[in-house]
């Protein structure tokens, strides 16, 4: 009697279930559906939209719920256009299925990381590489995923809506559409001077309303796109090239280091309190610039940025592809240039020059330096190595160094920011800094290996800086104007030979004085041109970083 009952509960429940799921969700029309599906979207899948709102915009006031309320209405009114505006029901079925697997990503990046989906954000989903998205995925997000996407969005086909002929259809959505509309709009003038602050100052927010962010971010993105000059010539903003140097009997070599997500607040060079480069702080000839702020704060906008003729103010990334850039300069200058990748690509920096890629090795950034002993002996001409780190790319910070180079303990060792405390987190990326540290001190030993024959400069700057969930924000990608500080102060640091600094005539602690004042990736572009003895027409001695502290020659 006992074993039946028990066997029996489970069995009639789940032929309840199989009943339930054929009979489907009873629902009355296309409206109830898309203002009953956006109605959840809002409750639940927009948790960061309400935090940022009420952060921003409440206080205990009557005016404040009539705003807050309107905004209610208004986002909802927003959210459901997405569906009430599909040519037929079929369609809107199929975007709601969709938008609920974009919401659910969506709704974890942001509570989880703090994250804006604008469209620098879906810029970064277009160019992800499946080795990032691996060092995405974990068992949290896939529930999350399943549980609130996959799940919901089987369930949309179950919904039961009345037969209705098409012209009926029809004039019910426009109604709703325009009665929609009318009470949005009223809310919105009801309440102008609120909503006028509110859009004006805290941009940042519209970017969480989940899912319309995302489909908004990429519709930008794609239209931005499709106007590019594909087959346009590329315009060549350098014009004539000259070298600023007599000939002389040793090649010169650049090492130009683009590292990843390195932010200048953990530098030892810059005053951090921990010691993060206890191999760079040991070599003379390092010179670095503690005030640097970023172009960008995402590796997609940052890494043209940095080989652009074009200031942070001017630069678009949509129309960097159309012109030559700093590589370019350096070949039709005689350079033999290289360009080495352990991060996701050289976002059309390096095009037109050879290039490694090693991101498929899956190995630490040493690396790219492996054959380098080797490959500097046989160097003859002048010559200039990219080498685009892998660096302190997150979450995984633990996986970014070798064990050996664990020094900071315990660290976080997931890639579940919010699994981990403030201290793992801190220690796993302070590791992933002294690994760089190393890496470039190597790269500098090997350069000194071969100072009888080569001249040489390295000079490392990182693409952009990172939130370690200071205010609850992690990762980078933020928009520049809101983003804080520590995803745009980056580390800068220039090293030069001793056979460097005599050929350029360099006054000895001349760079240490200018390493204080503050800099951006704007001087990188002239800096590397004027390292390199070189000139073109938009070449700009005031950003050159060295320029200055050559005695007599070297520029006017
Ligand atoms: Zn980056």
């Amino acid at each position: 009697m006992q074993t039946q009952h028990v066997s029996a509960a489970p069995l009639s429940l789940s032929v309840r279930l199989r009943e339930r799921w054929a009979a489907g969700i009873p629902c009355s029309s296309d409206v109830a559906f898309a203002f009953g599906v956006s109605f959840i979207w809002l409750a639940l899948y927009n948790v960061r939209f309400w935090e940022l709102s009420a952060a921003a915009m409440w206080h205990p006031s009557a005016g404040s719920v009539l705003f807050m309320a309107s905004l209610f209405v208004l986002a909802w009114v927003v959210l459901a256009l997405l569906l009430l505006l599909s040519p037929t029901r079929w369609a809107m079925r199929a975007a709601a299925s969709l938008m609920f697997v974009i919401a659910a990503f969506g709704a974890y990046f942001m509570s989880e990381y703090g994250a804006i989906m604008n469209q620098e954000m879906m810029r970064n989903v277009l160019q992800t590489d499946p080795a990032e998205v691996g060092g995405l995925m974990n068992a949290d997000l896939g529930l999350h995923v399943a549980l609130l996407g996959i799940l919901p969005a089987l369930l949309v086909w179950r919904v039961r809506l009345p037969e209705v002929n098409w012209r009926a259809q029809l004039g019910r959505r426009a109604i709703a559409i325009v009665a929609a509309l009318g009470v949005a709009v009223a809310g919105m003038f009801a309440n102008s001077a609120d909503y006028a602050t509110f859009f004006r100052e805290h941009k940042p927010v519209r970017y969480t309303l989940n899912p319309v962010a995302q489909v908004v971010g990429m519709v930008g993105l794609l239209a931005g796109g499709r106007d590019s000059r594909a087959n346009a010539p590329l315009i060549d903003p350098a014009g004539k090239i000259e070298r600023t140097a007599a000939a002389s009997a040793k090649p010169l070599v650049l090492f130009l280091v683009v590292g990843e997500t390195a932010r200048a607040a953990n530098f030892q060079l810059g005053g951090y309190g921990r010691e993060t480069n206890p191999e760079l702080a040991q070599i003379s000839g390092v010179t670095y610039f503690s005030n640097t702020s970023s172009c960008g704060t995402s590796t997609a906008i940052s890494v043209p940025c940095l080989f652009s003729h074009l200031p942070r103010t001017e630069f678009k990334v949509d129309e960097a592809g159309n012109y030559k850039n700093l590589l370019d300069s350096l070949v039709r200058a005689g350079f033999d240039v290289q360009w080495r990748d352990n991060n996701s690509g050289c976002k059309g920096v390096c095009a037109r020059v050879s290039s490694i890629d090693y991101g498929q090795q899956h190995g630490f950034d040493d690396v790219m330096l492996a054959d380098l002993p080797e490959t500097l002996r046989k160097i003859d001409r002048d010559t200039v190595i990219v080498f685009h780190q892998q660096g302190s790319h997150g979450p995984f910070y633990s996986e970014r160094y070798p064990r050996q180079f664990e020094r900071f303990q315990p660290a976080c060792r997931s890639n579940q920011l919010q699994h981990c405390s403030q201290r793992e987190i801190t220690n796993a990326y302070d590791n992933t800094i002294a690994y760089t540290d190393h890496v470039l001190a190597s790269q500098i030993r090997m350069l000194r290996e071969v100072s009888s024959q080569l001249d040489s400069v390295l000079i490392y700057v990182s693409d952009h800086g990172e939130s370690l969930g200071e205010n609850g924000i992690y990762l980078h990608g933020m928009p520049y104007a809101f983003a804080p500080a520590v995803q745009k102060q980056v580390p800068l640091l220039i090293w030069t030979s001793e056979g460097y600094v005599r050929r350029a005539q360099l006054q000895p602690d001349c760079l240490r004085t200018e390493a204080k004042l503050p800099v951006s990736h704007d001087f990188f572009y002239h800096t590397v041109l004027g390292a390199a003895e070189l000139r073109n027409q938009v070449y700009d001695r005031r950003l050159d970083l060295i320029a200055g502290c050559r005695r007599g020659g070297g520029g006017e």
